[in-house]
């Protein structure tokens, strides 16, 4: 039994140890205990964020990312305001709370002013009743701070990797990890619930950058965590080591693993259960949130678009509706012994606590 470790703070050592664990009934130990932990801390509701892949195109070249600028083959396109405002009150008329917006990386005037743009309009169609969350990759201060001033309340950004040397092994050499944290840091600074997290089972990557991981997103004050598997993408530079990958059930066996170890080390953060996760395994996000996790975030993406934001490739339910999304979702919520928030928005209990 492993009950000992949980005993006291879950330093570099114990946390190493957690994710080597290969007994099945010792993983499940884990898994439950941070279960028992999200209920008993900040209870078994799972919030909806409703999810708009706003635009694939993307002027940075991360290697492992399948809409970066470089894969000619991606076929471009970018939501008209019609669509996501539609998307946006669907969100609203079903209760769900909060949307986020994602978003290749484009750092253009003409980008981050539609960006404003949209935001205002979100806030008029919906009285200002939906918390918006960005996810729009790094910007300069002012464009944050400008999205803020609108109403904007939650960004997420994350650090992908927070082994500098792993971040460089997997981008060209002019995207800058130090511009990354400083974005991070900004994001903070300005007020953002900010939220960041790792891809899980990288090529190059091992278990003392996961353990590292962990420490980092611990230390770095976020209220909001978003962490799953990578997933290979034919069209990037790093499918040519996909020879060094972990098979696809222990990513997402790993993946638990640092899902529920967050939630020991961070009992009141949101933490969600990704896309990524139901991409490898069809339970993946059911069984994100038996390993703690407390948000889900239904695709809301019109689905003409859905198939040309991939990130990676094999993304689940590319033809169902948001309706049909919406009614799934509450039903796997309900088979992992979960409640849906419904009509709240879900902010985090560290952060209102923070504040
Ligand atoms: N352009 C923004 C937001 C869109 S990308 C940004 O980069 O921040 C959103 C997330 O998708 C990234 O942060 C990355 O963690 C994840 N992602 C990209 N390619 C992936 C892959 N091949 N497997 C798993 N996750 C991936
Ligand atoms: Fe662009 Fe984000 Fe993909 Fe990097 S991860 S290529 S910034 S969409």
């Amino acid at each position: 039994m492993i009950d000992g470790i949980f005993s006291g703070n879950l330093d570099f050592e114990k946390i190493r140890y957690l994710l080597l664990l290969e007994d099945e009934k010792q993983i499940k130990q884990l898994l439950d205990k941070a279960r028992t932990t999200r209920d008993n801390t900040i209870g078994n509701k799972v919030y909806l964020r409703g999810l708009i892949e706003y635009s694939n195109r993307c002027a940075k070249n991360c290697f492992y990312c399948g809409i970066r600028a470089g894969n000619s083959h991606a076929v471009r396109y970018e939501i008209s305001d019609e669509e996501v405002l539609e998307a946006a009150k669907f969100a609203h008329e079903h209760r769900y709370g909060s949307i986020v917006i994602q978003s290749g990386e484009r750092s253009d005037k003409e980008f981050t002013s539609h960006i404003s743009s949209l935001i205002k309009q979100i806030h008029h169609a919906t009285g200002n009743d939906l918390r918006i969350t960005l996810s729009c990759g790094e910007q300069k201060e002012e464009v944050y701070r400008e999205w803020y001033r609108l109403g904007v309340q939650r960004y997420l950004l994350r650090i992908e990797e927070a082994n500098p040397d792993l971040y460089a092994k997997l981008h060209p050499s002019d995207h800058s990890f130090e511009n990354r944290l400083k974005s991070l840091k900004t994001l903070m600074d300005i007020g953002f619930q900010t939220g960041t997290g790792v891809m899980i089972g990288l090529p190059f990557q091992t278990i003392d950058d996961l353990a590292n991981d962990l420490l980092f997103i611990r230390d770095s004050g976020v209220v909001m965590v978003g962490m799953g598997p990578y997933i290979e993408h034919t069209e990037t530079p790093l499918y040519e080591h996909k020879d060094k990958l972990l098979p696809e059930t222990k990513r997402v066996e790993l993946s638990l693993k640092m899902i529920a170890i967050l939630r020991l080390m961070r009992p009141s953060i949101n933490i969600a259960s990704t896309t990524a996760m139901q991409t490898l395994d069809p339970m993946g996000r059911e069984k994100g949130l038996r390993a703690g996790a407390n948000v889900i975030m239904p695709n809301i993406t019109p689905v003409a678009f859905k198939k040309e934001y991939d990130l990676y490739e094999g993304k689940p339910c590319l033809d169902d509706q948001p309706d049909e999304c919406g009614m799934c979702i509450e039903h796997r919520i309900k088979m992992a012994g979960c409640e849906v928030a419904y009509g709240e928005w879900g902010d985090s209990k560290f952060y209102s606590k923070k504040s």
